[in-house]
C-alpha cells in the first residue's frame, strides 16, 4: 500500500493498535543516513524528500527509529510523509495530530 502512515495491530483487539507515522524528528536520523542528500531536514522537524536524488539504497528505512519510512516497490524509493495533515481529518477519534513546532 502506498501510504506514509500504517496501522499495526498489537496482537488482538483488546490490546489495540498502534499508528506508525513520521514523528517529524528535530534532528532526523533518516536524513543523516541518506548518502545523496535526498532527504533534507525540514524547518519545524522532519524531512523533505527529493526523489530525483534518491538512489534507492534503503538506508533511510533502516535509520528511522520508529519504522516510519515505508517503501514504494514500483519506483524503488521511500514513501516520506509530507506533513499535509490529511490523515488527521480522517481519524474520527483524534488519535493523530499535526503540530508545527518552531
Ligand atoms: S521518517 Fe523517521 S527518522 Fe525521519 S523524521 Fe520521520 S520519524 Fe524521524
Ligand atoms: S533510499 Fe533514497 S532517500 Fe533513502 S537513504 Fe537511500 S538515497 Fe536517501
Ligand atoms: S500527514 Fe499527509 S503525508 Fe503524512 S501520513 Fe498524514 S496524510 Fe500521509
Amino acid at each position: 500500500m502506498k501510504a506514509a502512515i500504517h496501522v499495526k495491530s498489537l496482537g488482538g483487539f483488546e490490546r489495540g493498535f498502534s499508528v506508525i507515522v513520521c514523528r517529524a524528528c528535530k534532528d532526523p536520523p533518516c536524513a543523516k543516513a541518506c548518502p545523496t542528500d535526498a532527504l533534507i531536514p525540514r524547518k519545524g522537524g522532519g524531512v523533505i524528500f527529493y526523489a530525483n536524488k534518491c538512489i534507492g539504497c534503503r538506508a533511510c528505512v533502516d535509520a528511522c527509529p520508529i519504522g516510519a519510512v515505508f517503501w514504494d516497490d514500483s519506483v524503488n524509493k521511500p514513501i516520506i510523509c509530507v506533513y499535509c495533515g490529511y490523515c488527521v481529518d480522517f481519524c474520527p477519534h483524534g488519535v493523530i495530530a499535526l503540530k508545527e513546532v518552531e
